[in-house]
């Protein structure tokens, strides 16, 4: 199985469009750690570290150590906090880091994630991630503000000349999450699925994988920071139980869930 569990939903910006759980507090590290344990007894295998900011979690490094002897471990970033000093920790125990960005321009970056945004460190931090040899996942959003700047991430994904480098192609989710401003930024599935089809036939040597809203909607479980489980039901996140007191089997039993469409989620890994 693959879980999205979000070790702090603290974030740095702001995006209207964000669709992640927002003012939880952060969980006692002793906590996490049974969390964790809780993860692993029931047969999760891939586990996304998301947020919120990951990297803005003091301990995440230590996370990552606790964890990475039983999960193919992944951690989701916006790209804006990055040392060499826990790039160096967390490189050889992490498979991949997926890296959100939505435009190469700073006008267009701005508008999809607001003021606080700085293109130029996310651009800087993505060449540290490659100079210690991290698999890439490059995350874009394709909303109205940006379908026009795909080609250029394409050009600079390309210009980065690492052939493994991974581009995910989202549409915009829309479920309970997300603010009535953000969805103002959406387009059409049809659009969403000929921009996708077309950079695909332009760009043969990029690795592009896309994700509609159907998918987040259908197959992510979400683990908020306290061990809460968020599973869909109906196109929304509902929260369902707690990992600390009862099994994710029993979980997600009370729901109709896709396990096949789950598992496919780990196919790019
Ligand atoms: S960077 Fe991610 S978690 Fe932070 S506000 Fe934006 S979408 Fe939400």
């Amino acid at each position: 199985m693959y879980v999205c569990w979000e070790i702090t939903t603290r974030c740095n910006l702001s995006c209207e469009f964000c669709y992640n759980f927002k003012n939880l507090p952060d969980e006692r590290f002793d906590r996490m750690l049974s969390i964790a344990d809780a993860l692993a007894l029931n047969n999760v295998d891939v586990v996304n570290l998301t947020g919120g900011e990951p990297f803005l979690h003091p301990r995440l490094a230590d996370i990552i150590d606790y964890c990475y002897k039983h999960f193919t471990l992944m951690i989701s970033t916006n790209g804006m906090f990055l040392s060499k000093k826990i790039l160096s920790r967390i490189v050889p125990k992490t498979e991949l880091v997926g890296v959100s960005l939505d435009a190469v321009t700073e006008r267009e970056a701005r508008i999809m994630r607001g003021r606080a945004y700085d293109l130029s460190i996310v651009l800087a931090n993505i060449s540290l991630f490659l100079a210690y040899k991290m698999k890439l996942k490059i995350n874009t959003i394709i909303t109205k503000y940006n379908k026009k700047c795909l080609y250029d991430i394409a050009n600079f994904i390309e210009s980065l000349g690492d052939p493994n480098i991974i581009w995910k192609l989202y549409e915009l989710t829309i479920n309970n999450n997300v603010t009535v401003a953000g969805r103002r930024f959406g387009i059409p599935r049809e659009e969403f699925v000929i921009l996708v089809d077309e950079l695909r036939s332009r760009y043969p040597s990029l690795r592009i994988i896309s994700s509609d809203s159907d998918t987040m909607n259908s197959f992510y479980i979400i683990v908020t920071p306290n061990g809460d489980v968020h599973v869909p039901v109906k196109n929304n996140f509902k929260s369902l139980g707690n990992l600390l007191e009862r099994p994710l089997a029993d979980i997600l039993r009370e729901v109709d869930f896709d396990f096949d469409g789950n598992r496919n989620l780990m196919n790019y890994i």
